[in-house]
């Protein structure tokens, strides 16, 4: 690997630059007002405007890639403070979803950087791993990461470059060129962040976040809104998706990836209970690999099928022999009823999802088994994913 040396960052600057590792917030304690002064004193109304611009543009930008000017000018301390206080918004809004994105934004603004110095400072790269406890060693020509610690790395990744099958494996460790390792690390950092979710907040301080900021949690709520149906159906009740729908929806706005089936699963049983197809595209935009225009044509394709009626959605059976059924709970979740057993599934009739969302009392378009089509189609939202910056 051939190393420029760029010119060392200052600690305050590291701290700005990856204000989520580990002893930040000690770091910089001399800086930092209370987190009643950040709530409400006006000194701080700078830190939580860029706090409210780093959550509204991670909501209208799930992927994380659009320029946050703001951010980019603002000092170290503005920059760490905003950080901070976007992550209590987060922890307050009305879903885990503004959350899910935003966790994957910071991963995203913190890998272009990464991406930087992983060719040109990599005492800054192995020590960002370092702090984020899953060390990478320089090699020569990139980094290694210990065997265990790649396959932490890259379980979310479905990239085919970061199958294991195609990494150079030895005594241990895996090494990889320092674009990969980057993208490595933004992986980590995501799943990191979302797992820092909903940071814990007493009741005071979740009342005054509260009430400061209604109009900004409404405004929110709206940018990331619920499914909404299509015309012609009565009412969509996202409230009334099984288990298995809703840890699809999960991972896709948390940024992680869904296997194809999944993919299929998720858009065929939308357009069933009645999503529009604006939804049902949306609901990919997290997808590491997302691209709009492949997206809207796959999705076109499973549910303009049969006039219209669409892909009937695989069987509860397929789902779970898939590792997609969720009926025992999700430990993982955030959300005490996701992490549940669901008794609804365990009905002897239940079949399919769809029968689950209409036992609840929603209205989902059946068809006989007979009219099933056979095969799936092309899922939804795959498009080889070149991370980082240009
Ligand atoms: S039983 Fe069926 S509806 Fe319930 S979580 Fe499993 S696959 Fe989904």
């Amino acid at each position: 690997m051939a190393v420029r040396r760029a010119p060392a960052v200052t600690e305050r600057d590291l701290w700005a630059q990856y204000p989520f590792l580990p002893g930040a917030e000690a770091l910089i304690a001399d800086y930092s007002p209370s987190l009643r002064e950040l709530l409400d004193a006006p000194a701080f109304g700078g830190a939580r405007e860029l706090g409210r611009i780093r959550v509204r543009a991670a909501a209208d930008d799930p992927s994380g890639t659009a320029a946050l000017g703001e951010l980019d000018r603002a000092d170290p301390d503005l920059r760490f403070l905003s950080f901070m206080y976007a992550r209590l918004l987060v922890s307050v809004a009305a879903t885990s979803a503004p959350g899910r994105r935003w966790s994957v934004a910071e991963a995203r603004r913190a890998a272009e950087r990464l991406d930087r110095v992983a060719e040109r400072l990599p005492e800054e790269f192995v020590g960002v791993t370092r702090l984020l406890e899953f060390p990478a060693e320089e090699s020569g020509t990139g980094y290694r990461f210990t065997l265990p610690d790649y396959l932490r790395l890259a379980a979310g990744l479905r990239e085919p470059e970061f199958r294991l099958v195609r990494q150079r494996l030895a005594r241990g460790q895996v090494e990889v060129a320092p674009a990969q390792a980057a993208r490595l690390v933004q992986e980590g950092i995501r799943t990191r962040l979302a797992g820092s979710l909903p940071a814990e907040i007493g009741a005071e301080v979740r009342n005054r976040l509260e009430a400061n900021e209604v109009d900004f949690l409404r405004d929110l709520a709206q940018r990331v809104p619920l499914p909404t149906q299509r015309r012609g159906v009565l009412v969509l009740r996202a409230e009334y998706f099984p288990p298995c729908i809703r840890k699809m929806r999960r991972m896709l706005e948390g940024g992680e990836n869904l296997a194809h089936s999944g993919r299929f699963a998720l858009a065929a049983f939308l357009h069933r209970v009645g999503a529009d197809f604006d939804t049902i595209v949306d609901a990919y935009r997290g997808a590491p690999d997302f691209d709009e225009n492949i997206s809207r044509y796959q999705i076109e394709h499973i549910t303009q099928r049969d006039g219209g009626r669409g892909y009937e959605p695989p069987t509860c059976e397929t789902l779970r022999s898939q590792g997609f059924c969720f009926r025992d709970g999700d430990p993982s979740a955030p959300r005490p009823e996701d992490r549940a057993r669901d008794e609804r599934c365990f009905e002897p009739s239940l079949v399919r999802p769809t029968q689950y969302y209409r036992l609840k009392g929603g209205t989902a378009v059946e068809r006989p088994a007979a009219e099933a089509a056979a095969g799936a189609p092309t899922p939804p939202a795959t498009r080889p994913r070149s991370d980082g910056p240009g």
